[in-house]
């Protein structure tokens, strides 16, 4: 029987999902359908509860329904209540449940694409947002020594830093957050970017020094070059856009669907011609 998914945002016409998805179901000889699907701001209760009636198995959520789809899970996967934000949808015989693969994404693409470790790393990450919060935990299990969250409204980074202090997380990693103009001379070996900044093509007042010789960063955002790109390329960074993290995200949410792991790199390569 074909099975159905889909993904729900607002707007949903530029999500790349559904040419992932079928991707993975034509590699792994999988017969699926997986549609984009526009719910209302106010509707995304309905929208899903639609979606349940209609025999669907699962859904992918992205902007701006991330909190809500962990409001209806009835449960949370430990990664989702850590993100506090569900970007998969598991419809099975307990209900919804809610699960988060953009961590561990955003670790598969750094990990095994990008071939770097963030175990022992200096890590700096720019933004609290809930792109942020999603990827924080996965980060801090690599066990960085060093994670710096900087953010332009800085209690959004300290309060970060205090949910991750009081659930003890940081026993191995010295973390901390600071504003972009007190970062002093610190350098780091992976800059990951998880701001909205490049949508609007601002520039991020960081200091130069943050490069370390050979340092990664990692712009979330992907199909342009972003101002931050353009001044992490200038300072001698290796730069990555957040398109393997947008494959290996979904790839998570395959495997979930179906236990089976597709093979991201030929799609990761497809869509970058
Ligand atoms: P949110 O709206 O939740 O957060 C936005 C963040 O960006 C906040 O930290 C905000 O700072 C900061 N910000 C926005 N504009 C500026 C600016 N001009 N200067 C400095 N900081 C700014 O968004 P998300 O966290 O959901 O998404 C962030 C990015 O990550 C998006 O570009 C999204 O496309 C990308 N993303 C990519 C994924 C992938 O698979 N590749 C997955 C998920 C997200 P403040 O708190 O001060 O407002």
């Amino acid at each position: 029987m074909l099975k159905k998914y889909a993904v729900i945002g607002n707007p949903i016409a530029h999500s790349k999902s559904p040419q992932i998805h079928q991707a993975f179901a034509e590699e792994t000889h999988l017969n699926i359908e997986y549609t984009r699907v526009l719910s209302p701001l106010d509707g995304f209760d309905a929208t899903v509860q639609a979606l349940q009636e209609n025999g669907f198995k699962g859904a992918n959520v992205t902007v701006p329904f991330k909190l809500e789809a962990f409001r209806i899970a009835q449960h949370l996967t430990e990664r989702a209540h850590d993100a506090g934000a569900v970007n998969t949808l598991i419809f099975n015989q307990d209900g919804i449940v809610g699960d988060n693969t953009d961590g561990v994404g955003l670790v598969r693409d750094i990990e095994q694409n990008l071939h770097i470790s963030l175990a022992g790393k200096r890590v700096l990450l720019i933004g609290a947002g809930g792109a942020a919060e999603g990827v924080l935990h996965p980060i801090l299990e690599q066990k960085p020594q060093l994670l710096i969250i900087t953010n332009r409204t800085l209690d959004k980074a300290l309060s970060m830093i205090k949910k991750v202090v009081e659930q003890g997380e940081h026993r191995y990693v010295s973390v901390n957050a600071h504003a972009f103009d007190d970062l002093g001379e610190q350098a780091f070996d992976v800059i990951v970017n998880a701001t909205s900044a490049g949508l609007s093509d601002s520039h991020l007042p960081l200091p130069e020094s943050i490069f370390a010789q050979g340092a990664l960063a990692y712009e979330m955002m992907y199909g342009r070059e972003t101002p931050f790109m353009q001044f992490a390329r200038a300072h001698g960074a290796e730069v990555a856009d957040g398109l393997g993290m947008l494959v290996e995200q979904a790839a998570e949410a395959f495997y979930l669907w179906h236990q089976v792991r597709p093979n991201t790199a030929p799609v990761i390569a497809s869509f970058r011609v």
